[in-house]
């Protein structure tokens, strides 16, 4: 046939995920740690790796990591439920929670990867944009009065969207690109005002140093999701979990692929797990870096950083795609969101090194004297 049916409809006009990585000497763009894990532990990791069966398929849950995990939350193996990545688990979440018929709760401007899920399974999306800069905060009573209302009045969007009832939201805590937590008492009256399943993306909560996890008893809609990929730098190996109430867990090990984390990636886990404490001085390192970086950026001219509880700082530049370049040219690669929704004119830069951290904010100040030359 020298043709071919056309996909899915949901898929027309989408675009495949782009983490618009290009090799640079400081990739400060995928809020990556800049560092890899130590000698010591990948020593360990290399003789585990040893034992590994690679005639056999591996454990498809994970339990001896699962186990760890748990135990460190202080809960059951059947809290917990590990992913090939984070993503692997938010792209469940909209399987078992989305599909048509149903709605996801956005709140832009956030992670990309949520709303492009919900396109992908049929899911409406209704959206409760976020304020403005500097704090992007949450409009609290709007979401409150979105999952609270027997359907929502206007803002839904998506494959023949009509906006039933809220079904499931994510609450990135701290919100990836914009940098500040939700507050624990805004979580605590989201969960009480809905059943809708709510998944509170802890992925930077290391750098944050705040949980909902003196939440999860007491609401049984309530997800967190973790990762291995930032703050243990294993974002190469594709490792996250999930806590949640067995029965929750249980809609999720119906909707996952079996076999999705492997057995190398398990074995690494469970070194890098048991090693976690190795990673402290790291990210005590990134937060003091981080306050240095805004800091030093609040006095180029022409440049307003975010506040940020994260890895990262997002901020205005004048003409910021230019300043992008600029940067790039000079061998440091920052992530553009210049031209996307509710972000128009910034950059977000993850906090490398203190050297690459230097050669960014050097790179930075040039190009804004430069321009008021
Ligand atoms: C990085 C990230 C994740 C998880 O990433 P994985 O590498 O797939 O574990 C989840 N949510 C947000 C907001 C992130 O930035």
């Amino acid at each position: 046939m020298d043709r071919v049916r056309a996909a899915a409809p949901q898929l027309a006009g989408l675009a495949p995920y782009d983490p618009k990585y290009v090799p640079a000497d400081a990739v400060m763009s995928a809020n990556e740690n800049p560092l890899d894990v130590g000698e010591d532990v990948r020593r360990d990791i290399e003789r585990a790796i040893r034992k590994v069966s690679l005639n056999r398929y591996p454990d498809p849950l994970a339990n001896e990591l699962r186990d760890m995990i748990a135990e460190a939350n202080g809960l059951e193996r059947d809290w917990v439920l590990v992913g090939n990545g984070g993503d692997e688990l938010l792209f469940d979440t909209a399987l078992a929670w989305g599909g048509p018929g149903r709605t996801f709760l956005n709140l832009p401007p956030t992670f990309s990867v949520y709303a492009a899920n919900a396109r992908l399974t049929n899911t409406a999306v209704v959206d409760v944009p976020r304020g403005g800069a500097p704090d992007f905060a949450i409009d609290e009573e709007a979401v409150l009065a979105a999952v609270g209302g027997e359907g929502v009045a206007g803002g839904a969007s998506g494959a023949g969207a009509v906006g039933g009832p809220v079904d499931f939201t994510i609450i990135a805590s701290p919100n990836n690109p914009t940098g500040l937590r939700a507050s624990q008492e805004f979580m605590q009256r989201l969960l009480s005002a809905t059943d809708a399943l709510v998944v509170a993306d802890e992925a930077y909560f290391e750098f944050s140093r705040m949980t909902s996890r003196p939440l999860l008893e007491a609401n049984r809609n309530l997800v967190l999701l973790r990762t291995f990929s930032k703050a243990f730098s294993l974002a190469g190996v594709r490792l996250g979990y999930i806590l949640a109430h067995p029965d929750v867990i249980e809609e999720y090990l119906k909707v996952r692929q079996p076999y999705s984390v492997d057995a190398v990636s398990q074995a690494i886990g469970r070194v890098v797990y048991e090693s976690r404490a190795k990673f402290e001085p790291g990210i005590r390192s990134i937060i003091e870096e981080r306050d240095r970086v805004t800091e030093a950026l609040k006095v180029i001219p022409g440049v307003r950083p975010y506040p940020s509880d994260s890895n990262w700082v997002l901020f205005s530049v004048e003409d910021a795609a230019e300043a992008w370049e600029h940067l790039y040219g000079r061998g440091i690669l920052v992530r553009d969101f210049s031209n996307a929704p509710l972000l128009e004119g910034t950059l977000r830069v993850t906090i490398g090194t203190p050297g690459q951290n230097d050669a960014f904010l050097s790179a930075l100040r040039d190009f804004c004297l430069r321009k008021r030359d």
